[in-house]
């Protein structure tokens, strides 16, 4: 799946939400987070941020890694 980096603190744009196909991007508290569990792979929310913060899981930047774990977590704590 895609994954929602540390440039969406405090950003969330929400370009992104708009963009999927499968409403799969869900806002928290100070960022967006795809469900890797809905997300198609399409990646089509990835060039609409403004801020590159997203990008496919297998290609995240290291300073994303973490945050590979945390849209799944945000998805199973509730
Ligand atoms: Fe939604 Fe496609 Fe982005 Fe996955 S890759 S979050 S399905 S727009």
């Amino acid at each position: 799946p895609y994954i929602i980096g540390a440039a969406c603190i405090d950003t969330t744009d929400k370009s992104c939400i708009e963009e999927c196909p499968v409403d799969c991007i869900y806002e928290g508290d100070r960022k967006l987070y795809i469900n890797p569990k809905e997300c198609i792979d399409c990646g089509a929310c990835e060039p609409v941020c403004p801020v590159e913060a997203i990008s496919q899981d297998r290609a995240a930047p290291d300073e994303d890694e973490e945050h590979i774990e945390d849209n799944r977590a945000f998805f199973t704590e509730v």
